[in-house]
């Protein structure tokens, strides 16, 4: 049995990033940037203020009353430079004229029309942004491989791109077996349960920012598990859960096999988990995970969504982790690593870790409840006070 860091190393030295292509800069969000960005304009492109008030020569200032002889709003230029004894009204983010290096705000004059009388010195440079404070023309500012979120987005539109290029989102193509299973709009049989996989792992899909394709449920058929498989060709990954363990109805594999993949791993000492099966069929990664609703959720979470960022041109490939304290047992039984569903509560400057409920891999409900999975070694109890490894799979809210 591989351990987790093996399988991993193993499914990412065998994924790589997909082409690239131009998205307007209005659909980017998410996306992985596939070149690098040098700024093309200064950020402030001139000197301005930063307040509304009075654009002065901070040697005139002090206890002075100084002529008006000029307004300057924003969106417009000075119409001649500043001479001494002289001030402009200025507005926020207009020019500075020449002459000028100092801004005083209006809150701290008395003004007329035509004259404003200041009560202090003002250093030079007080309330003026530089040109070029922010950005200068030349400056690397973004690199490729970085997620383009909302701070970048703002940025590449200051720099003038309305298209940007990234990389190609991987489709995923995911396929639920197993003759059990009643899909969603049809009420479970005699023997039947509700098909759950294929809706949390798109949503898993959806949620690492990339592309589901449903093939629906397969029966416990190599013919109808080939033919679904298939179909899946059109996408970058094939996802499968359920029937890749040792029963004579665990065919995922022999499918696999019977239409050309390549496969490279089948077990990993972790629980929820164990049977995961990974390989290339033409070119394009293969998943096998398991059929219990959490193993296939958990197991999504450490190897596929790793491997779908790399493919969609990420460089931040995992989750956080944090140290937690344990608030409660946290026991591990069995040699295998536990992967357990743990909430997290704010208390004080540490985080706090509880489990969720019972840690049955077919217990979908814990899963709910989880902020993320406590990584405990096997064979070990986690006891209150303890520290534990947790890896965050939600927003966290303190
Ligand atoms: P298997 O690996 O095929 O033996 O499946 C393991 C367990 O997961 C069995 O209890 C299955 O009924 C269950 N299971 C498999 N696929 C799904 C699915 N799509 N939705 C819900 N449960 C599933
Ligand atoms: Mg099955």
């Amino acid at each position: 049995m591989l351990t987790v860091e093996e399988a991993l190393e193993q499914i990412l030295s065998r994924t790589v990033p997909l082409q690239t292509e131009r998205v307007d800069l209005r659909g980017a969000l998410g996306r992985a940037l596939a070149e690098t960005i040098v700024s093309r304009r200064e950020i402030p492109p001139w000197r301005n203020s930063s307040m509304d008030g009075y654009a002065v020569r901070a040697e005139d200032t002090g206890e002075v009353d100084l002529a008006v002889v000029g307004r300057i709003i924003a969106g417009t230029l000075p119409s001649r430079p500043l001479a001494r004894g002289e001030a402009m009204r200025i507005f926020t983010g207009a020019p500075l004229p020449d002459g000028a290096d100092a801004v005083v705000p209006q809150e701290d004059v008395e003004a007329s029309d035509s004259r404003v009388r200041l009560r202090t010195r003002v250093d030079p440079g007080a309330y003026v942004r530089p040109a070029g404070e922010d950005v200068r023309r030349g400056d690397v500012v973004l690199e490729p491989g970085c997620r383009l979120g909302a701070a970048e987005i703002g940025f590449l539109a200051a720099l003038g791109y309305r298209q940007v290029r990234v990389v190609r989102r991987p489709r995923v193509a995911i396929l639920s077996t197993g003759n059990e299973l009643a899909d969603l709009g049809t009420e479970p049989g005699p023997g039947q349960i509700p098909n759950t996989n294929t809706y949390s792992l798109m949503a898993q899909v959806l949620e690492a920012g990339v592309e589901p394709i449903v093939l629906g449920v397969a029966a416990d058929r190599l013919d109808d598990i080939e033919r679904r498989l298939d179909w899946g060709l059109s996408a970058d990954v094939l996802l499968s859960s359920a029937g890749v363990s040792v029963g004579e109805l665990d065919l995922v594999r022999e499918a696999l096999v019977a239409l050309g993949a390549e496969l490279h791993l089948w077990k990993v000492s972790m629980r929820p988990g164990k049977p995961i099966t990974f390989g290339s069929l033409r070119g394009r990664p293969v998943f096998g995970l398991p059929g219990n609703p959490v193993s296939a959720m958990v197991t999504f979470e450490l190897f596929v969504r790793p491997a779908l960022l790399r493919m969609a041109g990420h460089r931040r490939l995992h989750r956080p982790r944090i140290a937690a304290r344990a608030l409660a047992r946290i026991p591990n039984p069995g040699s295998r690593r536990g992967y357990l569903r743990v909430q997290l509560s704010r208390d004080g400057n540490e985080w706090g870790a509880r489990l969720t409920g019972d840690q049955g891999s077919g217990i979908l409900r814990s899963m709910i409840l989880a902020d993320g999975l406590a990584v405990v070694p096997g064979d070990t109890v986690v006891v209150p006070g303890d520290t534990v490894e947790v890896l965050v799979l939600r927003e966290l809210m303190s």
